[in-house]
């Protein structure tokens, strides 16, 4: 094991000294020979063939082709000089052509003398050239440590001015193999090298900086993603196992009168296999005596209130107040008055706060909940405020969590001697893989089902010059007794443009659908809340068959007999949020519609997210798209996440590993949870290691 000689600082390494070493660890982050073997490529070249140039083909990709230089001259032209080169092989000719740096390569490239050169070509006037070739001399070429795939290193532009290029890094990383004899330890467990036929760190190490074959590349690849994803995974499931331990929660062990009531008597509606099994999930978690933190994922529309509900009705058996936040308003109101519905047999108290509650109303609240003549509160970030105090919140929900920070979460769950318990809920799927590495902390639950009877929605994508058919299908709809809704795009930036597209769509359709005959409701982000309200309802009480409106009914507002979404420059809508919004729809027992609308220009993006939502209607293939055209960087809370500062594996690309590395940790830990079996001492060093350097939950709770 040489493990301390993978700890000596880079300046020691052959080859290195002071200021290269000091480029290292300020540019590449390189302090030790550990972090220069754990330097990856980001990519290789293929080496192993050369071309004649008379088989060269004009698809351009990188090819390597052995020749001679025969003739150089310099070329005038209006944007510049450029140096062209006749390079020439038994079968034909091409050009060599450089912009910069003519000076130096006429005086250093020797004419009529074999080269190896390597580089992209392009097709023109019948004749292949290449920019800016990588040459060596074939002497050189055929002495130097060459291997199948050529490693090519990430750099910066600070690094090739300071001469190293990729090939300075490619010698070091020789030589640090000579020095350390390419001897590292394995650091996964001999039962998983067996089962998944691993090949050793050592040669895993070797094969990706000097691949021998293509396959051995793919194998060293597997085998260092696989550990990188393992230690990842291993350091979550440690910090949830402590969690669990550390964190105490109440216990809520009787299941009482008010769930045994509702449950028995009050249900409107057959649960779920989905809300049943998740009920019985929170159920567990509430009565082990650990905090419960807990994420509630489930797409629109898929019943995750009742499970709210039901989640604190069992709080308040156990003699405690529970909360519901959720991001506007109208979600508040909303979940309000289903919740005083659903409860009206039952004897519980409930009461909404938000920006708009009354002074006197305020303080009546503050004192029935400090007095405990509250059993549960709905509301607004108004629940944040210092004034609110509970008697004993045991359970606060959060409803559409991307829209809450992490300090709001936890300023929630100190409201109390003890954290109360916690369910997140959220309508955005987070692809389970990102939600793994993410979210560790967090116990995860799926609604995976939706209730019965609902038709899927129906989605089309209709260009503007279509709005005609558009607004006869509307008119036939609401012939029928249905509403529609017609929302424009929202972007804080120009905000100002985005309110005169509205207004001047609410016009046109106000034209088109004149009153008495038709009514209109309009609600945007500029209205006082009282306003938005007074809309909303004449909306929802049938009042107004259009409600023409800004993404602020994208959030859970529920109005069944609403059939019709229209999607105003639906190009401008990341996938999620076009989701949330059909999500309005489809809520009755009627057929509904989605209609996308957009101009002619499309970016390739817009287009495949129009053809994604046309195609299916499940919210987590949307998420995996959405994450393949996004990347995680952009996707809620991930860009502070050190997760994702992976040196080898690819979150999104590699999840299969992901899951199979997360399902080993799991196995591990089970069976040797503070890895004290002696055939674990390599797992429980390097997992100290990697926790020492990665911080990978910061950023939760
Ligand atoms: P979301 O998960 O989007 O918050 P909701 O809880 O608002 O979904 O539920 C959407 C609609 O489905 C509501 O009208 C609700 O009453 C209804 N619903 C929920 N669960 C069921 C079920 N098991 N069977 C029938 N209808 C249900
Ligand atoms: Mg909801």
């Amino acid at each position: 094991m040489n493990t301390n000689l993978l700890q000596t600082p880079i300046d020691y390494l052959k080859g290195v000294g002071p200021s290269r070493a000091e480029l290292f660890r300020k540019e590449l982050g390189i302090h030790t020979y550990q972090d220069l073997i754990n330097f990856f490529p980001n990519r290789y070249l293929d080496k192993t063939k050369y071309y004649k140039i008379n088989q060269l083909q004009q698809s351009s990709a990188d090819v390597q082709v052995l020749g001679k230089i025969v003739a150089f001259r310099t070329i005038e032209q209006k944007r510049g000089k450029r140096l062209v080169a006749d390079f020439v092989d038994e079968t034909g000719k091409m050009e060599l052509v450089w912009f910069r740096g003519q000076k130096w390569i006429r005086e250093n490239l020797k004419l009529n003398t074999p080269y190896v050169i390597f580089g992209k070509t392009n097709w023109f006037n019948g004749l292949f050239s290449m920019a800016h070739p990588e040459m060596e001399l074939l002497e050189e070429h055929e002495k130097s440590l060459r291997t199948a795939m050529q490693p090519v290193y990430p750099s910066s532009e600070k690094l090739t001015n300071k001469g190293i290029t990729n090939r300075v890094i490619n010698k070091l990383m020789q030589q640090l193999f000579i020095e350390t004899k390419g001897k590292f330890y394995d650091t996964l467990p001999q039962n998983i090298h067996e089962d998944l036929k691993l090949i050793s760190r050592a040669e895993a190490l070797f094969n990706v900086h000097f691949p021998k074959s293509q396959e051995l590349l793919a194998r060293a690849q597997f085998r260092l993603k696989f550990e990188e994803l393992f230690y990842i995974q291993l350091q979550l499931l440690v910090k949830n196992m402590l969690h669990k331990k550390r964190i105490k929660g109440y216990v809520f062990d009787t299941i009482g009168e008010n769930f045994e009531t509702f449950y028995s008597e009050h249900l409107p509606f057959q649960l779920t296999g989905a809300q049943k099994k998740v009920i019985k999930e929170i159920r567990s978690d509430l009565g082990s005596g650990a905090q419960m933190n807990r994420l509630l994922q489930g797409d629109v529309g898929s019943g995750k209130t009742i499970v709210a509900l039901m989640s604190m009705l069992i709080a308040l058996d156990n003699g405690f107040q529970a909360c519901l936040m959720a991001p506007t308003e109208i979600l508040s109101v909303q979940h309000y008055t289903g919740l005083v519905e659903l409860c009206k047999e039952l004897n519980t108290s409930i009461e909404l706060l938000t920006g708009s509650t009354k002074a006197s109303k305020r303080r009546e609240i503050h004192e029935k909940l400090e007095n405990g003549e509250l059993d549960i509160l709905i509301g607004t970030h108004a629940l944040l405020e210092d004034k609110v105090k509970f008697k004993n919140l045991g359970l606060a929900i959060i409803d559409e969590q991307h829209r809450f920070g992490v300090e709001q979460r936890s300023k929630l769950w100190k409201k109390n001697d003890l954290p109360s318990h916690i369910l997140v809920m959220t309508a955005t799927p987070i692809p389970r893989t990102l939600a793994m590495s993410l979210y560790g902390d967090l116990d995860v639950s799926v609604i995976d089902e939706l209730p019965p009877g609902r038709r899927p929605i129906k989605t089309v994508h209709r260009f503007d010059s279509n709005r005609l058919k558009v607004f006869r299908f509307i008119r036939d709809e609401i012939e029928k007794g249905r509403q529609i809704y017609i929302v424009y795009p929202l972007i804080q930036e120009s905000e100002k443009m985005d309110y005169k597209d509205l207004m001047d769509g609410y016009e046109s359709i106000s034209r088109e659908f004149p009153m008495p005959k038709y009514q209109i409701s309009i609600v945007h982000g500029q209205m006082k809340p009282a306003d938005k309200n007074y809309e909303m309802d004449r909306f929802i009480n049938g009042d107004t068959q259009i409600m023409v409106a800004t993404t602020v009914i994208e959030v859970g507002v529920n109005v069944p007999n609403a059939s019709v979404m229209i999607i105003e420059s639906s190009e401008r809508f990341g996938l999620s949020q076009l989701h949330q919004l059909r999500g309005r729809v489809g809520r009755g027992a009627e057929q509904s519609y989605c209609i996308l609308m957009s101009g002619h220009k499309l970016s390739e993006d817009s287009k495949t997210r129009l053809q994604t939502m046309v195609s299916t209607n499940d919210g987590f293939e949307l998420a995996e798209v959405d994450l393949k055209l996004r990347g995680p960087g952009d996707l809620m809370g991930t860009q502070q996440s050190g997760v994702l500062n992976l040196k080898i594996a690819d979150i999104v690309k590699d999840n299969q590993i992901l899951k199979s590395a997360r399902d080993y940790a799991k196995r591990l830990l089970t069976d040797d949870p503070n890895l004290e079996l002696p055939e674990h001492k390599m797992v429980k060093y390097t997992y100290q290691q990697v926790a020492k350097h990665k911080n990978i939950w910061n950023y939760i709770s």
